[in-house]
């Protein structure tokens, strides 16, 4: 385990560090300590996966997947990443309809805090969750599931509730997508096409450094095409990074190329190292499963960490439903005020940010 969280600039002040490798073991540890925090793949940039007592990662549990496909449904050790999940459910012809900027964050990591990805249409990562199993304060299982009056504050739950082992998650049938990048929006035109923007697609993004903005459009590949031009946007005429001067080789395929929802919909790819981060985070699966069961032989991918370099700062705009619904929008109503003042604050992290 890490002392320090992705970015490194959280170091944690935990008195011990456990791993354990069964549920049992899980068990004992939770049930004999006076203070607890799990710990997911450490992407989170302030103190929330802290304490002063034990740190639990849930990493060195048996991984394993089950997924339903007639259910449309998975059920996976809440220690895996994205990355590491996504390409079984593609497998099965399965997708999940929505992922963060990042594969490299762990399920469980991802839904306690309420990670989002973007799309108008589309709920944050939590809202696939129908039903978790954790072990709690006084070392017991138990699992809760949509039908039970407590499941709603349990999801988004921030580790407070207890160490999280599973998760059953809903899905969809494989989709494709395909990204383009805009450069050169106009401050002005974000403000006066607010809407219309984050309407043009799937899931679009919008990344500003308070000098210009640039469009990140990923729309479904049934979807025709856009144009050369977007909101007086121009076209990027090859790949990029979401962050000026980082290697566009750590992004996801851009320029129109579709391909599968897990290979576009995160900004970063999983075997790279985004934004300025250690490449430790950056990990590589195991190269085989503790059990995965589909109606399809699946097996894990190959990922391996690349290098990383320290970026200008950086910011973005992303939309889902539930965050429409949080910041009180309704879908025909006024430009967002959250949004607005948002913009106006300049970021106070080295991280990149998401802003909702
Ligand atoms: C470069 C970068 C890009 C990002 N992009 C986005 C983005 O696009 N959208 C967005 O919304 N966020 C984004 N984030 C934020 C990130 O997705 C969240 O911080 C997420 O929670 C990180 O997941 P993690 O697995 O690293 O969890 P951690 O940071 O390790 O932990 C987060 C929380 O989850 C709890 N937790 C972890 N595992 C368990 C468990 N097994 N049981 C119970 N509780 C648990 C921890 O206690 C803690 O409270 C980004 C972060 C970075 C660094």
């Amino acid at each position: 385990m890490t002392g320090t969280n992705w970015a490194g600039n959280i170091v944690f002040s935990a008195r011990s560090h456990a791993r354990p490798t069964s549920i049992s073991e899980l068990q004992a540890v939770v049930a004999g300590s006076d203070r607890v925090r799990a710990l997911g793949s450490g992407h989170s940039f302030n103190r929330i996966a802290d304490t002063d007592g034990t740190q639990v990662t849930v990493a060195g549990l048996p991984r394993d997947i089950e997924i339903d496909t007639s259910k449309r449904r998975v059920r996976a050790s809440a220690g895996l990443t994205y990355a590491e999940l996504a390409p079984h459910l593609e497998s099965a012809g399965l997708a999940l309809p929505n992922l963060g900027s990042l594969p490299h964050i762990s399920i469980a990591g991802a839904c306690a805090t309420g990670t989002h990805g973007s799309g108008n249409r589309n709920g944050n990562l939590a809202t696939a969750v129908s039903a978790i199993e954790m072990v709690t304060a006084a070392g017991d299982l138990v699992e809760l599931t949509r039908a039970d009056g407590r499941f709603d504050g349990a999801v988004v739950a921030l580790g407070c509730l207890g160490i999280v082992t599973r998760m059953t998650l809903d899905l969809v049938e494989s989709f494709a997508v395909a990204q383009n990048v805009f450069e050169g929006l106009a401050d002005e035109s974000l403000d006066e096409h607010f809407d219309e923007i984050f309407a043009s697609g799937y899931s679009v993004s919008v990344f500003t450094d308070f000098r210009t903005n640039r469009i990140w459009c990923k729309r479904l590949a049934t979807d025709p095409p856009p144009g050369q031009r977007m909101f007086g946007a121009t076209a990027a005429p090859e790949q990029r990074n979401p962050v000026p001067g980082m290697s566009a080789a750590n992004s996801t395929m851009q320029l129109g190329v579709p391909g599968r929802w897990h290979e576009r919909l995160p900004h970063f790819r999983p075997e790279f190292t985004p934004s300025s981060g250690s490449p430790r985070f950056a990990r590589s699966p195991p190269t085989s499963c503790g059990s995965v069961r589909a109606t399809t032989a699946t097996r894990w991918g190959s990922i391996s960490p690349g290098s990383t370099t320290r970026r200008p700062r950086c910011r973005s705009w992303t939309r889902s439903s539930n965050v429409l619904r949080r910041s009180g929008r309704d879908r025909t109503g006024a430009r967002c005020s959250a949004h607005r003042r948002r913009r106006s604050r300049p970021s106070t992290s080295g991280c990149l940010r998401s802003v909702s």
